[in-house]
């Protein structure tokens, strides 16, 4: 069941109703992923809130995408399977964060000073785990396999040479 993703979310009261939410967004609603891929399935996703016991307020995120970018070797499509999982600590106006904060990468910073473009949200974590550089483990080359027969043709193997030899 495709979902539009919402993209004036009130964040503030999603997570601290401990609230969760999933969908199925369609692969055309994603202008920036399109411009990087050449196609691809649709992007399930899911979000859920939770207040810590210090108050603190967390977001995960998760969206997950069959993909296909060009290779960069031979450019035909490579599929990608996009996985991303993140943590965001809701940083409200206002409110002061210790530097010890900005050193843990095992979540990210989510400014929260209105309502949020989840959808946005999505497409960015989804463009972040792509890779920089799509490569098939082993490209098949248009023509690549004709090539190889052709070789073979032309070139007897050893093997027959010394049939022949042995006959003589
Ligand atoms: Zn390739």
């Amino acid at each position: 069941m495709l979902r539009r993703l919402p993209e004036r979310l009130d964040v503030a009261q999603f997570v601290r109703a401990h609230e969760s939410m999933s969908g199925v967004a369609a692969y055309d609603d994603f202008s920036r992923i399109a411009a990087e891929c050449s196609g691809g399935g649709d992007v399930a996703w899911s979000i859920a809130g939770l207040v810590d016991a210090e108050g603190v307020c967390w977001l995960t995120l998760e969206a997950e995408a069959a993909l296909r970018m060009p290779c960069q070797r031979c450019l035909t499509d490579v599929e990608v399977d996009v996985r991303s999982r993140s943590r965001f600590r809701l940083v409200f106006a206002g409110e002061q964060w210790g530097d010890e904060d900005l050193e843990d990468d095992s979540f990210e910073a989510l400014e929260i000073d209105g309502p949020l473009d989840l959808k946005a949200l999505v497409e960015d974590e989804v463009l972040l785990a792509l890779p920089s550089v799509a490569l098939h483990e082993r490209c098949d080359m248009p023509g690549a396999q004709e090539n190889a027969d052709d070789l073979k043709a032309v070139r007897p193997s050893p093997f027959a040479v010394l049939g022949k030899l042995k006959r003589a």
